[in-house]
């Protein structure tokens, strides 16, 4: 579509001198990119766990990135009481809040670490754990969050999308992720799209997985539709250490080959220089939230460097 445009700019001013093709960028509310990747997170730091490769070379050969966070990682009691110093059981809607605060600063700060932008964050602010049970509804319920008792988007350090957009927060209902999510696409018009994989073992992941590919389908996307896994079952990822010079393998666990439900090996391997394996390192690194009765969390995260990103093609057949 982008290279039909620049085709058209031409040809427009060849015959008329006036660049028409000028009236055309502004009519545009944000002109595509011949070259736009989008990451989709489910929680602020899956983009840097499974894409912070491919957002550090998009950016190099100048391509446009944005980074979707879907949710803004307010339902996770344990890293909410390992923030504010206060025992699970005692966490409220304000301490969620000041998660989820840190974790889109850490998001941002991560973004500027692989030479983004801050502002390339977009955040919906959709609630965290409760996506898949958004996916599932269909009355037009709105849902509201446990943990923040919110129940419309919002986002604490930048406005959240659709208020960004329409001034107002979408209320948390399977109808406006979808439309967020629509809206965005058409918007963006990107040539290479990254949602978490839908065998992931966590439920908001899996659903991110389900409305992004529903949006896509929704607005006639053509470009390449890659697919990222987190928490691969029964266990992910190998070597489940920091190993900057090797390359993820596929191994037997209890008789069971891992990832689960994922061909191997993977249809897509990107290659990561040593210099950006350690930067990937640095941007899993700033997400550095202590959470309580996990203490390999962090080294879990940072067992995602390796000399290599991997990525799925689950739509390449079916669309
Ligand atoms: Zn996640």
């Amino acid at each position: 579509m982008s290279h039909n445009r620049r085709r058209v700019c031409l040809k427009s001013t060849l015959l008329f001198a006036i660049p028409i093709c000028l009236l055309a960028a502004f009519a545009q509310p944000s002109p595509t990119h011949p070259d736009s990747i989008v990451v989709f997170a489910p929680h602020p730091d899956d983009e840097v766990i499974g894409c912070a490769g491919v957002i550090m070379q998009a950016l190099a050969r100048g391509a446009q990135v944005k980074v979707v966070a879907i949710t803004s990682g307010d339902g996770f009691p344990a890293a909410a009481a390992g923030v504010t110093h206060k025992p699970v059981d005692q966490v409220g809607p304000d301490d969620f809040l000041a998660l989820s605060r840190l974790r889109q600063t850490e998001s941002r700060t991560a973004l500027e670490i692989l030479g983004g932008r801050a502002d390339d964050l977009i955040v919906f602010g959709y609630p965290d754990s409760d996506l898949g049970n958004l996916y599932d509804s269909t009355d037009g319920k709105i849902f509201r969050q446990q943990f923040t008792k919110k129940n419309e988007t919002y986002a604490l350090i930048q406005k959240d999308y659709h208020t960004s957009v329409h001034g107002k927060p979408a209320p948390y209902q399977r109808s406006s992720v979808l439309g967020d999510l629509v809206e965005l696409l058409t918007t963006l018009q990107p040539t290479e799209i990254y949602v978490t994989d839908e065998t992931d073992g966590h439920i908001d992941h899996r659903a991110a997985f389900w409305f992004v590919r529903d949006a896509a389908r929704q607005v006639g996307y053509k470009g390449a539709f890659y697919t990222y896994l987190v928490h691969g079952l029964p266990s992910w990822p190998f070597p489940p250490e920091i190993t900057p010079n090797l390359r993820f393998e596929s191994r037997k666990v209890d008789g069971e080959v891992a990832p689960r439900g994922l061909p191997w090996p993977p249809p897509r391997r990107v290659p990561l220089t040593p210099e950006q394996a350690q930067r990937k390192l640095k941007s899993i690194q700033t997400h550095n939230i202590p959470v309580i009765g996990l203490p390999n969390h962090q080294k879990e995260m940072e067992s995602f460097v390796k000399s290599e990103e991997v990525f799925w093609t689950p739509l390449a057949h079916s669309r």
